[in-house]
This record gives C-alpha cells, sequence and structure tokens, in this order.
C-alpha cells in the first residue's frame, strides 16, 4: 500500500485538506480515530488503563473518561510516560493495519502529531499542510471557540514550522491563494501520488 502521511499545525487545514482527497476517491486512516479506537470498551488497553488508574477513569457508560485522564496526567509527568508507552505502540499497530486494508489506489494517513512522534517513516511520502501562526491562531480560535493565548499554549507543545517542513516531501501552502488554485494543487498532487503508487505496484 502507497501511503501519504499528511501533517500540520493545529488549524492549519489537515482536515479541511483531507476531505478534498477523500472527494477525489482516496481512502483516509486518521490518527486521532484510531486513537480512540484502541481504548474502547473491551480493549485489552482499556482494561490496563482502569488498572493502572483506578475504576473512577472509566464513565457510567463504560468508555474511558478522557476528561478525567487528562486531567491525571497534565500534573503526573509519570503516568502520562507510562500511557503513552501503552498507547503509541498500539496505535501505530493500528494505524498500519488500517491502511493496510484500504482499497483506494493509495491512502492519506493524518497524522497531526507526525514530526513530533517520529512517524514520518509510516509514509512513502509526507504532505504538510502550511499556514502562517497567526492564520492558524485566528482559524483556530473561530473554530473551537477559544482564546488566543490557548492557542498560542498548544502552538509551543508542538513542532515549529521549521521543523515540520523539514520533514516535508510535499506542501501545501493553506493561505493566501484562492479556493480554485488550492483545489489545482490537490489533484496535481493526486496525480503524482497515483503515479507513484503505480510505480511502486509494478516495482514489486
Ligand atoms: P486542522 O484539522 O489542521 O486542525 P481544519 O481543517 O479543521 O484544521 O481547519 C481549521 C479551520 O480553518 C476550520 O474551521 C476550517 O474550516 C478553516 N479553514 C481551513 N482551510 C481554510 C482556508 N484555506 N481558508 C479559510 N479557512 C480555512
Amino acid at each position: 500500500m502507497y501511503v501519504v502521511a499528511l501533517t500540520g499545525g493545529i488549524g492549519s487545514g489537515k482536515t479541511t485538506i483531507a476531505n478534498h482527497f477523500h472527494a477525489l476517491g482516496v481512502e483516509i486512516v486518521d490518527a486521532d480515530l484510531v486513537a480512540r479506537q484502541v481504548v474502547e470498551p473491551g480493549t485489552p488497553a482499556l482494561a490496563a488503563i482502569a488498572e493502572h488508574f483506578g475504576p473512577a477513569i472509566i464513565a457510567a457508560d463504560g468508555s474511558l473518561d478522557r476528561r478525567a485522564l487528562r486531567e491525571r496526567i497534565f500534573c503526573q509527568p509519570e503516568d502520562k510516560a507510562w500511557l503513552n508507552a501503552l498507547l503509541h505502540p498500539l496505535i501505530r499497530e493500528e494505524m498500519i493495519r488500517q491502511c493496510a486494508a484500504t482499497r483506494s489506489p493509495y491512502c492519506l494517513l493524518v497524522v497531526p502529531l507526525l514530526v513530533e512522534n517520529h512517524l514520518t517513516g509510516l509514509g512513502n511520502r509526507v504532505l504538510v499542510i502550511d499556514v502562517d501562526e497567526a492564520v492558524q491562531i485566528e482559524r483556530t480560535c473561530r473554530r473551537d471557540e477559544v482564546n488566543a493565548s490557548q492557542v498560542r499554549a498548544i502552538l509551543a507543545s508542538q513542532a515549529s514550522r521549521a521543523e515540520r517542513l523539514a520533514a516535508a516531501d510535499d506542501v501545501i501552502r493553506n493561505q493566501d491563494q484562492t479556493p480554485e488554485a488550492l483545489q489545482r494543487e490537490i489533484l496535481r498532487l493526486h496525480e503524482a501520488y497515483l503515479r507513484f503508487a503505480t510505480q511502486q505496484a509494478h516495482s514489486q
């Protein structure tokens, strides 16, 4: 399977642009979704979390109480490390499994923290969605009804634009261009990815 790993900072437009590729028939694997799936009720990971943090971490409906978990790991760095050591390998394996199960000529693996979590190797190619920080802040504030300092704190916890761009094979600049130009850019990349996927299939 030919995998294009898509990443970008908060509010850069990952979801918006992934939707454009999806409209062209490209199947999407979403790391955020996978992160929730690996701790669904009945999973070994959820049982391990309940054992480690106590039953109060499970909501009345049997699902993980994410808010309670966030609060616990916020003030306990060693608990955060424990949780990451449990979940990161599971999330990685499940992303690989879901990519392998896709049927489109190539798939798009959307991973917000691709660079931060050293996951660039999961893609045959890395596509970075890039906007200025001021645009990230403005769009995130509008989308999530949060204030600029909250978004700045998230930006500070993520890779810098320069770090992300250094990992990129392709970049979509998601500002200062018309919707038509953006659509053309997406189509151009889509056609290139179709070619690369075909080349890879023939070389095997
Ligand atoms: P991400 O998934 O990277 O956090 P989103 O795709 O949710 O980002 O985009 C953040 C916000 O910016 C959304 O409200 C989206 O509708 C808006 N947005 C995305 N791309 C553009 C664009 N080119 N012009 C204006 N607004 C945009």
